[in-house]
């Protein structure tokens, strides 16, 4: 097997299920450190699931806890896992939020939580681990877009707007590390069958009166031109290749895998 990463530490955000279990899963099949993170507690489940990838791929996983809405609590965080696991060389900045509501009747207090989950948490995470990448001359910051920053969506203020902006601050980080050895760049995804994507089929589910099924087909059909779901471990072969150093010169992309979602 090619380990790749074999030294480095990874540090990728909601990462205790979804899109985010399938990265860390596979940058610790190339050999990387892991720091695990997670919105909830510690449970006996988060530990054995950090076990159980450090025994799969012989590499140090441990699994963190912080409620992404603290900004300030992220910089202290970053610290932590360095001094645990050795400096962050990459950061995925995955952990997002979703909340469906009518603009007129969206509540002011979903907006804020998503903007500071999906937005605000990767600044400040890129913030407190980018100094250490410049300094040690290499880092790759991978952030876990949306088709929503790249299109409008109904009935998603928050999600498109912080993901729009999620898309602009890779942008700028991208171009501001631009001559350094240190790349940002962003993955767009459409539909991937996830916890969080579920909660939408559910909802559809009762708001239509249909079953799952019928659901999932509705979802997919209204946007996904391929009719099938995006997994999470293509997304996190993606992620693979923008840490690799192969990737180098990609900077400040926002790259879909989508199934044909924005090529309608
Ligand atoms: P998921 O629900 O499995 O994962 C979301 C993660 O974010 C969870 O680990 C959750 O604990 C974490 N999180 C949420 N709020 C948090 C908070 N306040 N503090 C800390 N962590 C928090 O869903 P997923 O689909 O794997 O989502 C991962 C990322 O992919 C998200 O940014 C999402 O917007 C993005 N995305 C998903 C899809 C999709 O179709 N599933 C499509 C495009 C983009």
């Amino acid at each position: 097997m090619s380990r790749p990463h074999a030294g480095r530490v990874a540090w990728i955000t909601g990462s205790t299920s979804g899109i985010g279990l399938a990265i860390a899963r596979q940058l610790a099949s190339e050999g990387a450190s892991i720091a695990l993170h997670g919105q909830g507690q510690a449970s006996a489940g988060t530990e054995a699931l950090a076990a159980e990838i450090a025994g799969t791929y012989g590499v140090p996983v441990r699994h963190y806890t912080l409620d992404l809405r603290d900004g300030h609590a992220i910089a202290p965080l970053a610290q932590r896992i360095a001094a645990e696991l050795g400096a962050i060389g990459i950061l995925v900045n995955n952990a997002g939020m979703q909340h469906v509501s009518p603009l007129l009747e969206f509540p002011a207090g979903k907006w804020d939580d998503l903007l500071a989950v999906n937005l605000s948490a990767p600044f400040h995470a890129i913030q407190a681990c980018a100094p250490a990448m410049l300094e040690r001359g290499w880092g790759r910051i991978i952030n876990i877009a949306s088709v929503s920053g790249l299109v409008g969506v109904a009935r998603k203020p928050a999600y498109v707007a912080s993901k729009h902006g999620l898309i602009g601050l890779t942008k700028s980080v991208a171009l501001e590390f631009a001559t350094t050895p240190v790349t940002c760049n962003a993955i767009c995804p459409g539909w991937v069958l996830t916890p969080l994507v579920q909660a939408q089929i559910d909802a559809l589910a009762a708001r239509e009166q249909i079953g799952g099924d019928e659901a999932r087909q509705q979802l997919l059909g209204a946007k996904q031109p391929s009719q099938a779901f995006v997994t999470v471990e293509q997304v996190a072969a993606l992620a693979s290749f923008l840490a690799s150093d192969q990737a180098a010169q990609v900077r400040g992309a926002h790259w879909n895998m989508d199934g044909g979602f924005t090529a309608a």
